[in-house]
């Protein structure tokens, strides 16, 4: 099997030492990214450690498709312990930092203890430099990238850093890359802040490039000549198809159709985009560049989630609100989903939905921690009983759209995700909306038969986080392909997949995690029957516990495979 090669570089922030070291049967076992990240998170943080403690740690690597030239891969993941779920979280993110980030020759960078002052770290093949910045303390992101060009040479696409709100630990904190990509969900971006570390930069040699099958470069071409609705609006091209369907949440969740989509849809995000926006080595440019000069504004997207949480669900109908809402997060480094979300919550508690200058207010104090926003930056399960609102999240974690009461599958899969309400941990919705796969849809309501697609889902995802595979390529590699790209068979790759799944669900039940956290805010039909059958299929307990038998002695250790 395909899998990343290097080592692990380990690097201790309270000794400000590294060492390297062999992580060859891991990699055999755990491909790269998620998978990797997932083991060494698995066996190397107490399962009684602290979110913001020096004992917890942050887990940075590429996959082996980050030697290709396919597209599709310019994605990074990360995992650590999450602030926000209180389990164990793996994000990724695109942008231009999977090549330099494996350019260093390393396979994974791991970041751990705690720095007594705001660090930088430059990586690069044959050192690790620690450099202290007080004078980034409070710094923005587009003011670290600036800082990067001109005092080290650097450009954005070779920095992962943090905004004002992962300093201020803002529970929903995003680590950002190439000044607008953001490994967004779960806090990690606060993680990084209570280890006082602001940047680390990558500065590696030739990123090497190995020889892969013909059918890499079949699915580059595909991606460069496709027509695909994407391609003009990325993620936002099935917002219409969502309000029609009553999956798009609205106004805090009460509602699922929002009247004033055509203002925010994507044709909408369409009118404001400039120019064509990719990831490293991606023919198939989604990214969405756009602006609007009139208002001055300029960002990266909004995505269909973004255009969720800070429109429908704050009632918000003009796009460029909503494009301001997105750039402020990107400056302060914030997940959208979330912040958007608890905004939400917030506006519903003051009656206020549609006032945009506060929505603007609030990212600021959320990302700043000042007035109501210090509250509001616990996230929405923290404050949704202070605000006297419903607890909208799973797991801590807030809701993407895509909304399960009318998409039970996807509901389901927001239950059983071990990070928590979170789209792309199954990529359920994909199924549910005939026009996203055709050929497989599956009727959106009802659960019988999708314990056991959702189980495949799940392990199929897990393969993407590892390899690292955007997900957006679902409808240019299919599961051959993905065996061939990875030199095995497609059962093996969903024995990893389901290994990785396993692993990350028997670290969050050391920390307490059961049935009881696999619930949902609203019902499902058939929902408890569902869960018990896909306890089932994953050889978990009634509780949904991993019995100590399914991850060997207990360490969590996994014989290497071929
Ligand atoms: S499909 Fe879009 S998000 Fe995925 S790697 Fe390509 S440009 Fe990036």
């Amino acid at each position: 099997m395909r899998h990343l090669e290097g080592p692990l570089c380990s690097v201790d922030l309270t000794d400000r030492v590294t060492e390297t070291s062999s992580i060859d049967g891991i990699l055999e076992s755990y491909l790269g990214g998620r998978g990797v990240g997932t083991k060494l998170a698995h066996d190397r943080i107490p399962f009684d450690a602290e979110p913001f403690g020096s004992e917890n740690r942050l887990v940075l690597a590429a996959g082996p498709m980050q030697q290709s030239r396919m597209s599709f891969t310019g994605r990074v993941s990360m995992t650590g312990l999450s602030p926000l779920t209180n389990g164990l979280v793996s994000s990724n993110a695109g942008g231009f930092l999977s090549r330099n980030l494996v350019g260093t020759g390393y396979s994974a960078i791991e970041f751990t203890g705690e720095a007594d002052e705001l660090l930088a770290v430059h990586v690069r093949p044959d050192s690790v430099e620690f450099e202290s910045v007080p004078e980034l303390e409070g710094a923005e992101v587009p003011d670290v990238t600036e800082y990067a060009a001109s005092e080290w040479d650097l450009d954005a696409e070779q920095t992962i850093c943090i905004g004002p709100a992962g300093e201020n630990e803002v529970r929903f904190a995003s680590v950002m890359t190439t000044e607008t990509r953001a490994f967004g969900r779960g806090g990690l971006g606060a993680v990084m802040g209570s280890k006082n570390l602001k940047a680390v930069t990558f500065a590696g040699g030739e990123t090497p490039v190995v020889e892969f099958p013909d059918v890499a470069m079949d699915v580059h071409r595909d991606a460069a000549t496709s027509d695909h609705s994407m391609k003009r609006q990325g993620t936002t091209a099935g917002t219409d198809y969502a309000n029609a369907v009553e999956a798009f949440p609205t106004r805090y969740f009460s509602e699922r159709e929002f009247e004033g989509v055509e203002g925010i849809n994507g044709d909408a995000v369409e009118s404001k985009k400039y120019k064509k926006g990719t990831c490293s080595q991606c023919a198939f440019a989604c990214k969405l560049p756009t602006k609007d000069e009139e208002r001055g504004v300029e960002t990266e997207g909004p995505e269909f989630e973004t255009v969720m949480a800070f429109g429908s669900n704050c009632a918000v109908d003009d796009i460029v609100d909503v494009m301001k809402s997105n750039d402020l997060c990107d400056r302060l480094g914030l997940d959208t989903i979330s912040c958007g979300d608890t905004i939400a919550a917030y506006l519903m508690a003051e009656d206020e939905f549609g006032n945009v200058d506060l929505i603007h207010e609030l990212v600021e104090q959320i990302g700043h921690r000042e007035g109501v926003g210090d509250l509001l930056a616990e996230g929405t399960h923290r404050v949704a009983d202070d605000l006297g609102v419903h607890d909208w999240s799973v797991k801590g974690m807030e809701f993407p759209a895509h909304d399960g009461r009318h998409l039970h599958g996807q509901g389901l899969s927001f239950a059983t995700s071990n990070r928590g309400a979170d789209h792309m941990y199954a990529s359920f919705y994909a199924l549910e909306y005939p026009y996203v796969e055709k050929s497989k849809a599956v009727e959106p309501h009802g659960l019988d038969d999708k314990p056991e697609r959702l189980v495949k889902k799940e392990n199929h995802n897990a393969v993407l986080d590892s390899g690292v595979v955007c997900k957006f390529s679902r409808d240019f590699i299919d599961e051959e392909t993905l065996a061939t790209l990875f030199d095995t068979t497609y059962d093996h790759l969903q024995e990893v997949g389901s290994r990785i799944v396993t692993l990350e669900r028997h670290f969050n039940n050391q920390r307490g995690f059961d049935r009881d956290d696999d619930r949902l805010p609203y019902d499902i039909p058939g929902f408890p029957r569902a869960l018990s059958e896909y306890y089932e299929l994953r050889g978990w307990d009634e509780s949904g516990v991993v019995p100590e038998s399914a991850v060997g002695d207990g360490s969590g250790a996994t014989p290497a495979d071929d």
